[in-house]
């Protein structure tokens, strides 16, 4: 069935297009994109009020399947990205068993392949077992399918094991994502250090943990001129040393998150769980800081770093509650409010940094751009409509959202993969 959608305000950085167009599908690809277009047997939408946008990407989640499928599976968490906006999910290796060998990639694209509705491409682990000792085979795991390299979650402490990683990524011409955390400095603690932490009692995470670890990747990046992603930037200093490092053209990008660019430590105030994260939600001109790094394009992706977790793990105390908060369904509303809304960045900037450069970071052909030829995964938004964040009505199995309640302006509206509608479900 051919799919036309009519009068979208198409909105697609990669060829600098703004315009009122039609889009026509066929066979899972666009296969006309103009002004007018006229066809008989085509199933119509009308995008006369609507954004029409290259499918969003999200470089970073949890999706926790195969070992935790009490928090998410593959199929949930691919339900809650389609309802988010999402037409595309990197699945993090820090699974049970974590995906640190073809197996498992193949398993995830298996089931992925039966079960989800959106599409889901593995990141593999770059050390065995998420250790931070042993090199997985990186060469093996991208002939499997996965499109990038983590031990998100952790952070691989010995600089010559990540010297190596990056020099075989190098080979291989793939992405390493790293997850900037110095343990010896982060030990314990579970939030931001600062006035805050002293004086809600409870254990700091200082930023020169996430720092270090960021200087440290812009060394070995530079050194072995190698491409390097880091994963949810959270701090001034890490803000100011990846600008420094792009005035010296080292090949470095950064991701941020929508809760550290909307939320601070203040926000721990009540010792709620659902605002443990990792990195912690930072000071008020630490978010400063991020927001002025989205605006000049010193950070290239927003990702939501999609942890899900059960009520049961997260109501303990914040001691003892794991790290994480989910946002798949949250992230595109809270974007567009707070900073699209706000004028604190244009909505062709939101769009270039949640499909555009996700796209071409990750080397996904056919994706992150809206013409003739390219696959047919579109994400189509209503600036417009209001809606109040209700957690219990998340596809995601997983509740642990600080933003229940929020009333937020402008929503995804509806999500293509492939040229199938997979949100809102079709009868
Ligand atoms: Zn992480």
């Amino acid at each position: 069935m051919r799919l036309l959608i009519k009068n979208g305000r198409v909105v697609d950085p990669d060829s600098g297009t703004d315009e009122t167009l039609d889009i026509l599908i066929e066979q899972g690809k666009i296969s006309d994109l103009k002004a007018r277009i006229e066809v008989k047997d085509a199933k119509v939408i009308d995008a006369s009020r609507l954004v029409v946008a290259p499918g969003f990407i999200d470089m970073h989640v949890h999706l926790r399947e195969p070992g935790q499928e009490n928090k998410e599976t593959i199929e949930t968490g691919s339900r809650a990205a389609a309802k988010g906006g999402f037409t595309s999910i990197c699945a993090m290796p820090n699974t049970s068993p974590p995906n640190d060998h073809r197996q498992i990639t193949e398993y995830i694209l298996a089931e992925a392949a039966r079960r989800a509705v959106v599409r889901v491409f593995p990141i593999g682990a770059i050390t065995k077992g998420l250790q931070g000792t042993d090199l997985t085979d990186l060469a093996d795991q991208v002939a499997a399918g996965a499109v990038a390299f983590s031990d998100d979650g952790k952070c691989i402490q010995t600089s010559l094991v990540m010297r190596r990683a990056l020099e075989k990524a190098k080979s291989l011409n793939a992405l390493i994502i790293d997850h900037c955390e110095d343990h010896s400095l982060s030990q314990g603690g579970v939030m931001h250090e600062g006035l805050n932490s002293s004086r809600f009692g409870l254990r700091g995470i200082p930023a020169s943990a996430e720092e270090i670890m960021v200087a440290r990747d812009i060394i070995l990046a530079d050194m072995s001129e190698t491409r390097l992603h880091l994963a949810h930037l959270s701090t001034k200093g890490s803000v100011h040393l990846v600008r420094e490092a792009k005035r010296r053209k080292v090949k470095i990008t950064a991701e941020v998150t929508p809760h550290h660019l909307i939320l601070t430590d203040a926000s721990l105030e009540h010792h709620d769980p659902n605002f443990k994260v990792n990195p912690p939600l930072r000071g008020t001109e630490d978010v400063k800081a991020l927001l002025e790094a989205v605006k000049d394009g010193t950070v290239d992706v927003i990702a939501t770093d999609h942890a899900p977790h059960t009520m049961e793990e997260k109501n303990v105390g914040l001691d003892e509650a794991p790290f994480g908060m989910i946002g798949l369904e949250t992230a595109v509303s809270l974007i567009l409010d707070r900073l699209v809304n706000k004028k604190v960045i244009s909505l062709a900037q939101f769009i270039e940094m949640t499909s555009t450069k996700p796209a071409r970071l990750l080397g996904l052909a056919g994706k992150g751009k809206i013409r003739v030829g390219a696959d047919a995964d579109l994400t189509l938004l209503n600036l417009h409509k209001e809606i109040v964040i209700d957690v219990h009505a998340f596809q995601s199995k997983s509740r642990n959202s600080p933003f229940d309640g929020w009333k937020l302006k402008g929503v995804p509206a509806m999500t293509i993969v492939a040229g199938r509608v997979v949100y809102p479900a079709q009868p």
